[in-house]
C-alpha cells in the first residue's frame, strides 16, 4: 500500500468543500496533523481511496487524551487524527449495510479499531474480542482510526475531516437519529467508562466509588457510577474546575495536593466506611495501590486505566488476599459496553449533558491540540471537533429540519 499516495493541496483553495449528502465526496477538507506537532487544513482527493466500502459525513470528532499524547510525542507521518467519531453514512456497499445493520442516512459511532478479521487471529477469531487484535493495537500494528497515514490512499482515516472512508473492517454502531450531537460524541469515552466502572469495576446500586482524575474519562466514569445508582462517588483531582464538573454529576470533590496521602483523603471523603471501587484514570502507581490496600472493602476492586510515570511496585498482597480484592488493568471497551453507553445516552440518563462542550472548527484543530498539549485546554474536558462548515444543520437541529435532511439523504 506504500506506493499509493493521496493528492493533497495546501490552503488556500476556492470555497469550502461542501460535499454531497449522499455518495462519495470528491475532495474533502481535513485537518492534517504533522510529525512536528503542527496541523494544517488540506483538501484530500478521494479518487485514490483504497478499500473504501462507504463514506461517513463526520458530525463530531471528540479529542481524547491519547490524541494529545500522540501529537506531543510526534506522529510517525502526516495523519488525519480523531478516533472518537460520530457521523452520518452517505454511501455504503450493500453487503456492509447488511452486515452492520445500517443504511445510508444513519447516524453512527465508529470504534477506533480496524481489526484484521483473519480466522487465524487469536483475537478476531473470538466473537467480541476484536479490540485485542494485534494489527489494530496502539502499541503494535497501529491500523486504527486516526492513526493511518494521510499519504495512504484517500488519507481520510480519521475524524478530523468533513468526511472519512469506511473500510470493510470498520466497527460501526448505529445511533438514534435524533441524538444530540454533543451527547453522541460521548459514545466511545462513555463506553470506556461504563466498561471500567460497571463491568470491570463492579459498580452497582449502593456502591461507593472513587474516581481518580476528573478528566475526560474520569468525568465519564463519575457519570457511569451515577447511572448505575452508586450511593457515594468521590472524585479526586488537582483541577478545581474539573472537580466542579464532577461535582455537578454528583461526586464529592477532593483536591489531591502534592504530598497528601491518598488513603487519608479517601478515608475522610467516605467517612472511613471503605470503598467498593477505586478507578485510577491518571496512573498514580504506588500511591493508588497503597490507598487501595487501606480503603477497599471486601471484594472491592482497584481498576487501573491510566498509564502514569510511577510504577505499581508496592502492592500489599496480604491485604489483597484478606479482602478478596481484585486489581484489573483496562483498556478500550467491549462491544457490550458500547451498547450500554448508547442505551444510556439515548435514554437521557447519562447525565453527560451537564458537561459543557467546546466546539472546534477544522481551522482551529492545531491551536486546540497545542493548548491541550501545554495543559492550557478549556475548563471542560469535552472538546469536540465539528468539521462541517458553520451553518450546516446538525442531526437534530429541529425535528422538521432533521426530517427534511433524512428525506434528502435517502434520495
Ligand atoms: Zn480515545
Ligand atoms: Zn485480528
Amino acid at each position: 500500500m506504500k506506493n499509493h499516495h493521496s493528492t493533497s493541496v495546501a490552503l488556500p483553495e476556492p470555497g469550502p468543500a461542501a460535499g454531497p449528502v449522499t455518495g462519495r465526496p470528491d475532495r474533502v477538507r481535513a485537518a492534517v496533523s504533522l510529525p512536528e506537532a503542527a496541523t494544517e487544513v488540506r483538501y484530500l482527493d478521494t479518487a485514490g481511496a483504497i478499500g473504501a466500502v462507504g463514506w461517513l459525513r463526520v458530525e463530531s470528532s471528540a479529542v481524547c487524551g491519547t490524541d494529545v499524547s500522540l501529537y506531543q510525542a510526534g506522529l510517525d507521518w502526516p495523519t488525519v487524527m480523531g478516533h472518537h467519531v460520530v457521523g452520518r453514512i452517505t454511501a455504503l456497499d450493500p453487503d456492509r449495510a447488511l452486515a452492520w445493520g445500517v443504511t445510508v442516512g444513519d447516524l453512527v459511532a465508529l470504534e477506533e479499531y480496524l481489526p484484521c478479521q483473519r480466522p487465524d487471529c487469536a483475537a478476531c477469531s473470538i466473537p467480541g474480542r476484536y479490540r485485542m487484535c494485534p494489527e489494530s493495537d496502539l502499541w503494535k500494528g497501529r491500523r486504527r482510526v486516526g492513526l493511518i497515514s494521510a499519504e495512504e490512499g484517500s488519507g481520510l482515516y480519521g475524524g478530523n475531516a468533513e468526511y472519512m472512508q469506511l473500510n470493510t473492517n470498520s466497527i460501526v454502531h448505529r445511533l438514534p437519529s435524533e441524538l444530540d450531537p454533543d451527547l453522541a460524541s460521548w459514545t466511545q469515552p462513555f463506553a470506556n467508562a461504563v466498561d471500567w466502572t460497571i463491568n470491570a469495576g463492579g459498580a452497582r446500586e449502593g456502591s461507593t466509588v472513587v474516581v481518580i482524575g476528573p478528566g475526560y474519562h474520569g468525568v465519564a466514569a463519575v457519570a457511569a457510577a451515577r447511572a448505575v445508582g452508586a450511593k457515594k462517588i468521590v472524585a479526586v483531582g488537582r483541577s478545581s474546575q474539573r472537580l466542579a464538573i464532577a461535582e455537578a454529576l454528583g461526586a464529592v470533590p477532593v483536591i489531591n495536593d502534592d504530598g497528601a496521602d491518598l488513603g487519608t483523603l479517601i478515608d475522610s471523603a467516605t467517612g472511613g466506611n471503605g470503598t467498593d471501587l477505586i478507578l485510577d484514570t491518571v496512573g498514580l502507581g504506588r500511591a493508588v495501590t497503597s490507598a487501595a490496600a487501606g480503603t477497599l472493602r471486601k471484594l472491592g476492586r482497584l481498576v487501573l486505566a491510566g498509564l502514569g510515570p510511577v510504577p505499581v511496585s508496592e502492592v500489599d498482597l496480604k491485604a489483597l488476599i484478606r479482602g478478596a480484592n481484585t486489581i484489573t488493568g483496562v483498556r478500550g471497551r467491549s462491544p457490550e459496553a458500547v451498547r450500554q453507553s448508547i442505551d444510556l445516552l439515548a435514554a437521557g440518563t447519562s447525565g453527560l449533558e451537564l458537561v459543557p462542550a467546546t466546539h472546534v472548527p477544522l481551522e482551529e484543530v492545531g491551536d486546540m491540540l497545542d493548548r491541550l498539549a501545554a495543559g492550557n485546554g478549556p475548563a471542560s474536558p469535552h472538546v469536540v471537533i465539528r468539521p462541517q462548515p458553520a451553518g450546516t444543520p446538525s442531526p437534530n437541529t429541529s425535528s422538521r429540519q432533521a426530517h427534511t435532511q433524512t428525506r434528502n439523504l435517502n434520495r
